[in-house]
């Protein structure tokens, strides 16, 4: 696998590279075109003064004797070559002294400027710009490497250009070097947090729920490890609670299938009796095991929005008195009284009565098992809204109170919590299976409400319950 810092790294290579290429190429271009363009003019007007006083040398002679010493006065530049044909082509004056005598033809010299003088052609002019110093020989077009070209670029200009483009190689090496080493950090500060997410999917695939990735940047990366441990956390705590549900699960079955497991064995083996004692113990068992599977599934179902209600306009108050009178029986056993507040003029509520029946069930059986001595209260109110708790439509508030033992602070945010017991080993002698309240959230969750609870230790607790009007 190719990776990704050498590819971003490549990839800023590449574009750095183009660019100064391009911007080199363009530059070069212009600046040869442009030098060209000047040192063409300068030839020109040299060539055009330099005619006009051979051709005032001229007139004043009537011929070309003695152009030859006097030819070199005539140059601009020690570069430069000038050579002066006669009329009929023969070289008469070379500042080199080299063609003098041979026809400009035979030579290769060809499209001199004319020298005139009073208005007679008297000869011809060549201006050669050469090179000095470095042996390269005559520079410009032309056949044969020499050429009058009077636009030809000279060595010395030509060094000029070769310096610059060099100068520009240089620079442009080093920009892509720069471009290299900062392409490498930057891609760098971006690949390391993707390969520390890489590994961390890696471990939370493998099933190391704990493990977490150090992203400290303050950027997008920076957020989606954030949110990765964030994730990683919430993994964690489902897998935690998982297995804690099916520890609870597995334990609150085999409490009663052992009794009953015992019984029977006991019955078999002629240890008990077959009688109402053994069987009625069966039959308790059977029951709870029986109301844990259906909370379960109760549970399940709401939890995962399956649970079907069967709504129907009902009156709370008349269904809340009725629960009251059902476990009036078994709040005296306790010594405890069940009192009702519950105005007679409440507006109907669209509720599965058989729903909500089974939530006011708990939390009476809750208030009944934790409350020693006192009463408990059943009360409704009519809100508009409650923010403090989350109602934001009229609703009905259905509120059971006990003067019980109350539930500490600590323990308030996790009852709601399936399988959340205060207190294990009481909870469970008293047949508690910390369902009940969970059941409580989701089915009151169900019909659009909220529930909450205030307690203080000693003093008693109350839930409450909101379902929309
Ligand atoms: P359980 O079936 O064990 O009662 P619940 O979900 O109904 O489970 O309740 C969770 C825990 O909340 C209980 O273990 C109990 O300690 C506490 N609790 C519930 N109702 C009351 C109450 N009215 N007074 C004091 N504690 C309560």
């Amino acid at each position: 696998m190719r990776s990704l810092s050498w590819k971003l790294a490549g990839a800023l290579l590449l574009i750095v590279a183009i660019s100064v290429g391009l911007m080199a190429y363009l530059i070069n271009l212009n600046t040869t075109r442009e030098f060209n363009q000047y040192v063409a003019q300068g030839n020109q007007k040299n060539i055009q003064s330099t005619s006009a006083a051979l051709s005032q040398l001229y007139s004043k002679e009537g011929n070309w004797d003695g152009i030859q010493s006097l030819l070199p006065d005539f140059l601009r530049s020690p570069n430069d070559r000038l050579v002066v044909a006669d009329a009929t082509g023969i070289i008469v004056g070379d500042s080199i002294n080299q063609w003098v005598g041979k026809t400009a033809g035979s030579v290769g010299l060809s499209n001199g400027t004319t020298i005139t003088a009073s208005g007679q052609d008297v000869g011809e002019l060549y201006l050669i710009t050469s090179q000095v110093g470095n042996g390269k020989g005559f520079m410009g077009g032309g056949k044969g490497g020499t050429s009058s070209t009077p636009t030809s670029v000279a060595t010395l200009e030509q060094d000029f250009i070769d310096r610059f483009n060099n100068s520009l190689l240089t620079t442009g090496l080093i920009v892509a070097a720069i471009a290299l080493i900062v392409g490498l950090i930057l891609t760098r500060q971006i690949t390391r947090p993707i390969k520390a997410l890489v590994n961390g999917v890696r471990q939370i695939a493998r099933g190391n729920l704990k493990h977490r990735v150090d992203i400290r940047s303050k950027d997008e990366l920076g957020n989606l490890g954030e949110s990765f441990n964030a994730m990683a956390v919430n993994l964690d705590k489902a897998e935690q609670e998982r297995k804690r549900i099916v520890a609870d699960i597995a334990h609150d079955l085999r409490t009663p299938l052992t009794v009953i497991e015992g019984t029977v064995t006991g019955i078999q083996d002629g240890v008990f009796q077959p009688d109402k004692e053994h069987l009625d113990t069966i039959k308790e068992q059977t029951s709870l095991l029986t109301r844990l599977t259906s909370d379960l599934r109760d549970l399940s179902l709401a939890e995962s929005g399956q649970l079907k209600l069967v709504l129907a306009p009902t009156d709370l108050a008349d269904l809340a008195q009725r629960k009251a009178n059902q476990f009036a029986v078994k709040a005296q056993e306790k010594g405890i009284k069940i009192n009702t507040n519950l105005p007679g003029n409440l507006s109907n509520v669209n509720i599965d009565p058989a729903r909500i029946e089974q939530v006011l069930g708990n939390l009476i059986t809750n208030a009944i098992r934790h409350t020693s001595s006192g009463s408990i209260k059943i009360s409704i109110q009519q809100v508009n809204s409650d923010a403090a708790h989350q109602v934001n439509k009229p609703s009905l508030i259905l509120s059971v109170a006990d003067t019980g033992e109350g539930i500490a602070e600590e323990h308030l945010p996790h009852i709601f919590e399936r399988f959340y017991r205060v207190e294990k080993s009481r909870a469970k002698s008293e047949g508690g299976s910390g369902l009940g309240l969970a059941i409580v959230k989701q089915m009151v969750q169900a019909h659009g409400g909220n529930v909450w609870v205030e307690s203080k230790i000693g003093k008693g607790s109350t839930f409450n319950i909101s379902l929309p009007t």
